[in-house]
């Protein structure tokens, strides 16, 4: 049964809108009882039915890694990610995350241990599993996945409320507790993520048992929000919900979480001792920087994203470019993460220094960007790609796309070890082994964080990549990321669309897209091509048909196709040297060395001996050579050069010193991707590299 939403009630006859409403509950009770997909609208996020996207996404299933880059990720996280954090999730002595369902739901004696938001690191699993069942139907998965949520429904309220801290001192009658006492018990943020772990869940299997337990809890906040919208506005903290609430919309097809979704946007500007750090000091339609506290900020913007391709609501959209401008132009790292600091004041320049206040892991000022301290929350880079992700959606502007690629490969992926069980929390662009002073996250990848959100939002990502391969719209399909896989989908038509795709990416330069099923009609291929990729071109069969591609923007092929037709995409991919706005003081006179997508960075122990990393200077002439090596970081293709080695320091206790005249010497070098770094002991790194 195909849901169809209901929209514009405002301008009914009451009784209308009743009608309506009990119309669409009768629909969702029926789909629920006879456990019915629809059949379109079942990507990652579903906007199917959305009226402000130029581009929708696909079902999830419909794109499957074959080989290369992404399949080999695809199948790490199916084999090992997910079941070895099953294993920490399970392990009371280590996370205690399932032990807290299993006490809430009374099926074990005990008391809530580990960070309050620890529902929501689970829910962050929970919906990797699901999405790699939506491909793989992996049936000890779609098993393992039911017994689980048969917990998680036992440790839920009669009323919808969930949230294990909450629900076991009640339960244990452990002094007077109620809910939403405090801001910092991120109730919010967890049922956000069951509600989007659910709309996977349940487009992925067809199941709605964990549906039905966000459907009770959306409305519990929706009740909420109508009795007491300040309580609401005031637990916002981490505002997973709002995209939540939206993808609750989405599947269920009822007005009243948009309306909520909308409200709970509105009602932020209630709050009266408001932040930066929580980005509510001001009303958010007059926000124009990113400001405060990175992850919280950027899931607030995603899910404002969200909120507007429902509604339309323009003065929404124009704070998220303007912010996004800011963030872009002033705010991100050269690895595509954000979020700069671990301490800082907000507003930056004002008069009155009451006003002032602080925040941590933070967005900084413009163009403040240390290396050694970066703190770039692995959640923050997550948060920014779904941020950009709506924002494709929204737009179909290939500048959106460019981020999200560049944040996913760089920024994403190194937040996990190669072998796909350590994890880092913060992600700098630069590591010395001594440093004088401590730092509060560990500079090394960890098999274990007792703050341990990031690490199931990173393997979320990597489950779901493949979701964001492609888009739809009703010229055609669009190509977002390359990578070797296959296409078999519909267009919003129903038409059936079946290309396969072949390429090294993001290793090779050569994509070759092979149409295997297409309508007899005339319809469009749109190839992105990134802003890096300069002289790029395009052939079908053979032929060219597109030469010096405009970069930064998707290159639209439109004709009537035939079955075994190839089309060949070429994106150079020359080694750059990026050097950054000189504002950007902590990497002035530094350049980074990318190539295509790929940010590469040097490690010590790629260094020849009695060389330190801070001694290695690069040219502006030091040509580069590729090379890829199967044997090193799970086969990666490494750069190759001579630069030069500065006379070797012995720095001592000095500060300053007068400058050695000594000439450098040649020495070779090998860099990496700077995903894979820490993966080879306890090394130092560098991604900026002083230029000489
Ligand atoms: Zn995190």
């Amino acid at each position: 049964m195909n849901l169809s939403r209901t929209r514009g009630t405002e301008d009914l006859d009451w009784r209308l809108t009743m009608t309506a409403t009990l119309l669409i509950c009768v629909l969702v009770l029926t789909d629920c009882l006879d456990g019915n997909v629809s059949a379109a609208g079942k990507g990652i996020t579903n906007t199917s039915a959305t009226p402000q996207v130029k581009v929708r996404c696909v079902d999830i299933g419909d794109v499957r890694w074959t080989d290369g880059f992404w399949a080999e990720r695809f199948d790490l996280c199916h084999n090992v990610m997910i079941p070895n954090m099953w294993r920490l999730l399970e392990d009371q002595d280590v996370s205690h995350a399932y032990d807290n369902f299993l006490v809430a739901a009374g099926l074990k004696e005990g008391r809530h241990r580990g960070p309050k938001w620890h529902d929501g690191d689970f829910y962050k699993w929970l919906e990797a599993a699901a999405f790699v069942y939506g491909i793989t139907k992996d049936e000890n998965l779609n098993q393992q996945m039911d017994q689980i949520i048969e917990v998680i429904g036992k440790a839920q309220r009669e009323d919808g409320y969930i949230h294990t801290p909450v629900v076991i001192r009640q339960r244990n009658q452990d002094g007077e507790v109620e809910e939403f006492e405090n801001r910092l018990d991120f109730e919010t943020y967890n049922m956000g993520h069951l509600m989007t772990c659910a709309c996977v869940h349940y487009r992925a299997t067809g199941k709605t048992t964990l549906l039905g337990i966000a459907k009770k809890a959306a409305d519990f906040l929706y009740t909420l929000f109508q009795k007491s919208p300040r309580i609401l506005a005031n637990n916002a903290i981490c505002p997973s919900h709002y995209m939540g609430v939206v993808e609750m919309y989405r599947t269920l097809g009822d007005p009243k979480y948009l309306e909520l979704a909308k409200g709970l946007i509105n009602i932020r500007d209630l709050i009266e001792a408001g932040t930066d750090h929580n980005q509510d000091r001001i009303p958010f339609r007059q926000q124009t920087q990113a400001v405060g506290h990175a992850v919280r900020a950027n899931y607030l913007y995603a899910g404002i994203a969200d909120v507007y391709a429902e509604t339309g609501d323009k003065s929404l959209l124009g704070a998220l470019e303007e912010i996004w401008s800011d963030v872009t132009s002033r705010k991100m790292y050269v690895t595509g993460a954000t979020g700069a600091l671990y301490d800082g004041a907000s507003p930056d320049g004002s008069k009155a220094h009451s006003s002032i206040q602080l925040v941590h892991q933070a967005y900084g000022r413009a163009c403040q960007l240390p290396n050694i301290t970066a703190y770039n929350e692995s959640c923050a880079t997550v948060g920014f790609a779904l941020w950009n992700w709506r924002m494709l959606g929204i737009t179909a502007d290939a500048r959106f796309a460019d981020v999200f690629e560049l944040a996913l490969y760089n920024g994403v992926l190194s937040a996990i070890s190669l072998d796909g069980k350590k994890f880092f929390y913060t992600n700098p662009l630069r590591r010395v082994s001594h440093l004088p002073f401590q730092l509060r996250w560990s500079r090394k990848r960890q098999p274990y964080i007792g703050c341990f959100c990031c690490p199931p939002n990173v393997v979320r990502t990597i489950a779901e990549v493949a979701a964001y391969a492609y888009s739809m719209s009703d010229d055609g399909v669009w190509v977002n990321l390359y990578g070797s896989n296959v296409l078999d989908t519909r267009l919003p038509d129903g038409s059936k669309v079946k290309l396969t795709q072949r390429t090294d990416y993001p290793w090779g330069d050569t994509m070759r897209i092979t149409v295997e099923e297409i309508p007899a009609r005339e319809l469009s291929v749109f190839l992105r091509i990134p802003g890096w990729a300069e002289g790029s071109r395009a052939t079908i069969n053979g032929k060219l048909v597109g030469n010096n591609l405009k970069s930064e923007q998707y290159f639209e092929i439109r004709r009537s196709w035939s079955a075994g037709d190839v089309i060949e995409l070429f994106l150079p991919m020359p080694v750059q040297l990026i050097e950054a706005n000189p504002l950007v003081e902590e990497v002035r006179n530094q350049v980074a060395v990318k190539r295509g997508p790929i940010v590469y960075c040097l490690e010590s122990v790629d260094l020849p001996d009695g060389v330190q990393i801070t001694d290695v200077a690069i040219s502006r002439t030091t040509k580069f050579r590729t090379h890829f090596d199967d044997n090193l970081l799970a086969g990666t293709s490494v750069l190759q050069g001579r630069v030069l080695a500065l006379p070797a320091s012995d720095w001592g206790e000095a500060l300053y010193r007068a400058m050695p005249l000594q000439a450098p010497k040649a020495v070779d070098i090998r860099m990496v991707p700077y995903y894979a770094w820490g993966n080879r002991g306890d090394a130092e790194m560098t991604v900026w590299l002083p230029l000489r």
